[in-house]
Formats: C-alpha cells, structure tokens, sequence
C-alpha cells in the first residue's frame, strides 16, 4: 500500500479469489468452474467477434438482453448484463445500501459480500445460519436494510425454495431483495418467476458456472425495469462498455445452444450426487447440495490438512479458514474422471 492511498481503502478487507495456478497440471476443483468447454457454436461467434475488436461493443447490449429475456419469459427491460455477476453485486450494494445503509445477509456465505459492504461503507450485519448450516428465512422477515441471499448459498450448497424467498419478499416490501443465483441451474429453485409480482426483487445470474464461461466474464441481473434502470444509472457513471464484445457474442450463442448447457448440468448433478456416496462411503459429513460443487468434512482429517495433502497430489479444493467452516473443504463437481482422482487420492490420504 502506498501513502497514497486514502484512510477509507487502507482498513478494507479485500477479496480473496481461489488459486488460478498458470504453471502446473492441477484437477482443479476449487474455484467452481464448469468442466466441460463452451459448445462449438460459443466459440465460432467469440472467434469471430475477434476480428471487430477495433470497434466498441454495443453498450445497450441489446441482442444478448433479449435472448436472455426470452429465455426467462421477461422483456430486454428486465435484464441488465455485466462484466462477471460481481460487477452487479458491486453495483446493488452501492445503489441500493451506500455509506451507512443496511445490509444483510447469513454469516457464513459468498465472501464478496462483507467486501462490498466495506468498499461502500454501508453498515452490514451477518445473520447465522442455523446449526445445520441452513438458512431460517423467518430471519430475513422484516428487516430494515436490503437482504442478500445466494440461493443456493456458497459454500454451503444448501438450497431455498422459491416459495420461502417469496416470503422474505413479502415480508420486505420497502428493501431491495437480492438472491444470487449464481449456482441455481444445478437443480435448485429459481425465483425469477416472481419478478412481476414483486418490483423489490433483483435476481443475478450469471454464465461463469452452467454455461462455461468463467473467463468471458458475463453475468445478468433480472428484475423490474426499475431496478435494472438504477443498475445502468451506476454502469453509464463507471463504464458503459462493460461486456466486450465477444463476450457478448458468445453470451448470445451459448443462449441458443441452451440445451448443451442443460444437458452437462444434469450430468454434472449426476456426478455429483455419485461423488456425494461415495465420499460418505468414506465416513464424510456431505451437505446435501443443489450447486455445482459439495462441502464436507471428515472426523479422521481435518479440514486444512486434507486441502494440503490433496494440494500435494494435484488436486486443488477450495479451505476457508474461518469459524464455523475450517474443518470442511469446497470441492467442485468435476468429471466423473477428476472425481475418480479425487477419490483415489483421498483414500490414499486417508489410508496413511
Ligand atoms: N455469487 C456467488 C455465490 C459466487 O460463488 C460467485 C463466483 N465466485 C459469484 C457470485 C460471481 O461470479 P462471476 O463474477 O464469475 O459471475
């Protein structure tokens, strides 16, 4: 840090992003990455954007807003798309809460939230999950701050029903109520059907886990025109060109090849419903997840220590050393092969 810097930025507590190793051949599976490639059709539209690369993308984004409006049954108005789904968590926290505004959402959740309540100066609070690590919704009811929910949550994996966020909704008519979806297509719940009943409902979504595109870096709001209004009022005062252009491109492609996308997300629930057996085969605690990826934890290793040993065999998982969480590791559903791996190695580890 420089002497630069001003006050309010030298105390922030920065985001920690999971390794991204550029040397060695690891399994990777602990930054929640889809393991299997765009589709061909995502990589012809983002080759040939290549070559237009003089020009500015199309800041209203407009044909990769309708195909994902289609997609959801919604209008280009209801949709705003960004560089990554943390670009618009950025966004709500600094719109919809500011310096000194309420926020919450559960203690144990995506990391980025306590980062952005820090970076905004907002006045944040934490609500624990339950001892099962799941979330009491009837917590959320009534609140005087906009509530942040990722459904299902990170790194938990656990899921709510639509039905217990529409009562959170209901209970919070005057905040902004912000579910991340970021790991919805895996099987859980999605509330975006109720985004005409409820204008204080902001949905993100993102490209990054069910459709393979971690490193083009698109993510989606949808909710009322309002919402996504006050969202482009922040992208038009920072950068309105905040989705390259192929990007946007191959954002549109991978909407009309929907059905390769769903069809490796049913396989990757399948693998990880296998992976779930076995790992209690192995007298693991696995929380029953909805996402693309499992926490467990075993009586026999502890947490950083299994995340060291498989780091040794090549095999990368994601360890939180924080309260509540450090005996469990984050693994990523991967290939059946790279959960074959994983299994053998950790048998070797146990074994040991
Ligand atoms: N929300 C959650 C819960 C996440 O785990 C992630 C991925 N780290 C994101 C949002 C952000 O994803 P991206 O910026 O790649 O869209």
């Amino acid at each position: 840090m420089s002497r630069y810097l001003i006050d309010q930025y030298q105390a922030l507590e920065v985001y920690t992003p999971g390794e991204q190793p550029q040397d060695q051949q690891y399994v990777k599976l602990n930054t929640n990455e889809n393991p299997y490639p765009p589709s061909p059709a995502v990589i012809a539209a983002a080759s040939r954007e290549a070559g237009r690369l003089q020009l500015y993308s199309d800041p209203v984004c407009a044909t990769l807003r309708d195909a994902i409006a289609s997609l959801h049954d919604l209008k280009r108005e209801n949709v705003y798309v960004s560089n990554g789904s943390d670009d618009i968590l950025n966004f709500a926290f600094m719109a919809f809460a500011g310096r000194g505004g309420r926020v919450y959402f559960p203690d144990i959740s995506y990391g980025f939230y306590s980062v952005f309540g820090g970076l905004h100066g907002c006045a944040y609070h934490t609500i624990p999950l339950e001892a099962d690590f799941s979330i009491d919704p009837a917590k959320y009811h009534r609140r005087d701050g906009m509530i942040v929910i990722a459904n299902p949550n990170a790194p938990t994996g656990l899921a709510l029903s639509a039905r217990d966020i529409e009562g959170i909704l209901r209970a919070n008519p005057d905040q902004v109520v912000l579910i991340d979806e970021a790991y919805v297509d895996f099987g859980a719940e999605s509330c975006v059907g109720l985004i005409g009943k409820y204008d204080n409902l902001l949905v993100c979504q993102t490209f990054s886990k069910s459709r393979s595109m971690a490193g083009a870096r698109l993510g989606f709001a949808l909710a009322s025109p309002g919402l996504i209004a006050d969202l482009d009022r922040i992208k038009y005062s920072t950068n309105p060109y905040n989705v390259n252009l192929m990007t946007c491109a191959a954002g549109a492609a991978a909407i009309a090849d929907n059905a390769y996308y769903m069809d490796n997300c049913r396989r990757i629930e399948a693998t990880r419903e296998a992976a779930t057996e076995r790992l209690r085969a192995l007298g693991f605690t696995v929380l029953p997840s909805k996402a693309n990826f499992v926490f467990v934890k075993s009586d026999r290793v502890d947490g950083g220590t299994l995340y060291a040993e498989l780091k040794k065999r090549g095999v990368l998982v994601r360890h939180f050393d924080a309260p509540r969480i450090s005996d469990y590791n984050r693994i990523t559903i991967g290939t059946p092969e790279q959960m074959d791996v994983l299994i053998a190695k950790i048998k070797e580890i146990m074994g040991a």
